[in-house]
């Protein structure tokens, strides 16, 4: 948020009030709003009132409050729209402005199914190896070759 910085930041005109958002929550360190691009009713973001790319740029007790903000919405989502869960990330790839996601999320969801999707990729290179066994190839090639 200093004086020099030439480029434009969305959520730096956010949290000082220049452009517009849905406000939820705001702590010392933190300003929550809804995304415009909800995933589900009620998806926010938190976001840190400095101006750094990276949730781990902040203090510790920046961070503690960016958290704090984040846990407290969290529970009000849960008393409000009675999801499964809340679903937290920060990436920060597209906005360089720390924010974390908040996300109201049911079983079987957009969210839900990607991230069960990301944990079988994950999961899938030890089952992919294991094909590879000398014994089980053998044991493929004599099944398919004697097949009828
Ligand atoms: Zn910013």
């Amino acid at each position: 948020m200093s004086g020099e910085k030439e480029e434009k930041c969305i959520f730096c005109d956010i949290v000082s009030g220049k452009a517009p958002a849905h406000r939820v929550y705001e702590s010392e360190h933190a300003l929550v709003i809804l995304d415009i691009h909800p995933y589900t009713k009620g998806h926010c973001l938190v976001l840190s009132k400095k101006h750094v790319p990276w949730w781990h740029q902040l203090t510790g007790e920046e961070t503690a409050d960016l958290f704090q903000a984040a846990n407290t919405v969290a529970n009000r989502m849960m008393k409000t729209y009675k999801p499964d869960f809340v679903f937290l990330y920060a990436r920060g790839r597209r906005i360089p402005h720390t924010h974390l996601f908040l996300i109201p999320t049911y079983g079987g969801d957009v969210l839900d199914r990607f991230f069960n999707a990301l944990e079988n990729f994950q999961e899938s290179p030890a089952q992919l190896a294991a094909l590879k066994d000398p014994a089980l190839m053998a044991q493929a090639a004599r099944e398919l070759s004697e097949a009828e």
